[in-house]
């Protein structure tokens, strides 16, 4: 008997009514570790229906009581710390250090929201027009849903329902059905914190829970995070029936080295960010543009690196990089190096023949490393999401910027040099939603918003910080007089303020 994943709806786990399930696997044995129920329509309208239940007490409690759920909420995570991070590298496959790394940057967001009330503050204009006063207040949308990947079973969710509760909304959370155990979790500790009943809910599933969150007429905003495809079909199909939707998608993170750039620190900040989390980051560099002549000392300096990954399952200490999620997404991974090759591209380090004593059947890749990479190539336009790093030639700076901008995707990009000419530049122009300079992994902290351009993002907002709270609420703005008996009589003109 396997372990059986359930759903979370008003504040109770249950199988629900759908009768299929998915298989949950750990990533660094390849052996099934758990089932999933996969959710069918009623499934989502119960969690819906708990929500709307729940939702006139939750939006009319003052944001300082919402905000110390928020606060018990906190406390659970950091005293849970340990065995949380277990969860996620037990299905996810990721190293324990970086499983903490990505709970304390969801945390961060909480924190964030814990400042609700001084976030929810409103505008007020006195005097507009004589004896009259005006005031803007932003109130919840009533039920919303969070639909995450799985690279980041934390995270993501946390980039979401912290400021989405905070702000009065009820939550159905439907993460990936690859690793679904923390976001019980995330439910779990809620409850324990306080959140009332139906506030928050969990509803695990494939395309049918997601269908049925979209078409769901009392599901008022959909926020999103996964691959391009489906960020532009839940963004196409959300907004269609009516919804707010941010989709969050896709990325091919380039780093640009410029020859003045210090190699040392360049190859640190490639060797952690192209394979931390064995690539399978939206922000991971897989993409590294050597300018001028720096391209032959670059790849001098990578090659011994890669070629040194330590690479284990995710408990153990020593790893710095653990598996990827599933045999599936291997293959896929060795297939798009195989394409590389076909296509011509130099494979420096060749990662497919992995095998680790004791793990023959996990879903382990090794570093990779391609030179010589060239703008059509499929490993260049497509997002590998596995521990692959190609290096592409550029003659000049400019044709670096240009080859950045082209890229269907927006999310990240980072440059290196010692010019802060260069520097400045890059900032300026780069047609990207989060630029580095010498930082290659550039991801906003809570208080500042995340999100891609391009094909990166479908919607308006970017998630998390002050983005964030305008996703979660609408804005009502009141103007008000009290007039002391005088009577102006009807005006038919548009009102104007004097
Ligand atoms: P995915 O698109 O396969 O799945 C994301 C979510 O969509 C899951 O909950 C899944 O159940 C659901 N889903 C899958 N197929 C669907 C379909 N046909 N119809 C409706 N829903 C469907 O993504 P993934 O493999 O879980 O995650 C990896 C992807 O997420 C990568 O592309 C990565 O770049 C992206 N990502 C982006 C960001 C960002 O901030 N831009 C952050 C993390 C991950």
């Amino acid at each position: 008997m396997v372990r059986l994943i359930e759903h979370v709806i008003g504040g109770k786990k249950t199988a629900g009514s759908g009768k299929r399930r998915g298989d949950v696997f750990n990533p660094a044995t390849g052996e099934q570790q758990a089932e999933v129920v996969l959710a069918d329509p009623s499934d989502v309208d119960a969690a819906v229906q708990a929500g709307l239940k729940a939702f006139p007490d939750w939006a009319a409690a003052p944001p300082a009581r919402r905000a110390r759920v928020l606060f018990a909420f906190r406390e659970l995570i950091e005293r849970n710390m340990d065995d949380l991070a277990k969860i996620i590298t037990s299905e996810h496959g990721k190293i324990i250090s970086d499983a903490k790394g990505s709970i304390t940057r969801g945390l961060e967001v909480v924190e964030f929201a814990c400042g609700i009330p001084q976030l929810l503050k409103g505008e007020f204009t006195e005097q507009v027009g004589t004896g009259i006063d005006s005031w803007s207040v932003r109130q919840p949308l009533g039920v919303v849903a969070g639909i995450t990947p799985f690279n980041f079973p934390a995270m993501v969710p946390m980039w979401m329902f912290p400021v989405a509760l905070a702000t009065g909304n009820c939550f159905i959370l439907k993460p990936s059905e690859r690793d679904p155990t923390f976001g019980v979790r995330i439910a779990e500790m809620l409850k324990e914190a306080g959140l009332p009943d139906g506030v928050f809910g969990v509803v695990h599933g494939d395309k049918v829970a997601v269908d049925a969150i979209l078409s769901h007429p009392d599901i008022q905003a959909v926020s999103f995070v996964g691959s391009t495809p489906i960020a532009e079909y839940v963004y196409r199909t959300g907004t269609a029936s009516g919804k707010r939707v941010q989709a969050l998608g896709g990325a091919k993170n380039h780093m640009v080295v410029m020859p003045d750039a210090d190699l040392d620190q360049a190859t640190d900040a490639l060797i952690g960010a192209a394979y931390g989390s064995a690539g399978e980051r939206c922000m991971a560099v897989s993409v590294a543009v050597a300018v001028g002549d720096v391209g032959d000392r670059l790849i001098e300096k990578l090659v011994p690196r890669v070629r040194g990954l330590k690479v284990g399952p995710g408990t153990d200490p020593e790893a710095e990089m653990g598996p990827v999620v599933t045999r599936q997404h291997m293959e896929k991974v060795k297939g798009y190096i195989d394409r590389g090759v076909g296509e011509g591209a130099k494979l420096v380090v060749d990662g497919r023949g992995i095998k680790l004593q004791g793990y023959e059947n996990g879903f382990f890749v090794g570093g990779t490393l391609f030179d010589q990479v060239k703008p059509d190539m499929t490993i260049y336009k497509e997002e590998i999401f596995g521990p692959v790093l190609s290096v592409v030639r550029s003659p000049d700076y400019k044709t670096a910027v240009d080859l950045v901008n082209r890229h269907e995707f927006g999310n990240g990009a980072a440059i290196f040099t010692r010019d802060g000419d260069a520097a400045r530049d890059f900032c300026n122009s780069v047609k990207i939603g989060m630029v580095g300079v010498n930082v290659p992994i550039p991801v906003p902290l809570a208080f500042h918003s995340f999100g891609g351009w391009k094909r990166s993002l479908f919607g308006d907002h970017h998630m998390h910080g002050p983005e964030g709270v305008r996703f979660f609420t609408r804005l009502k703005t009141m103007t008000q007089r009290w007039p002391t008996g005088i009577r102006a009589g009807a005006d038919f003109n548009i009102p104007t303020m004097r």
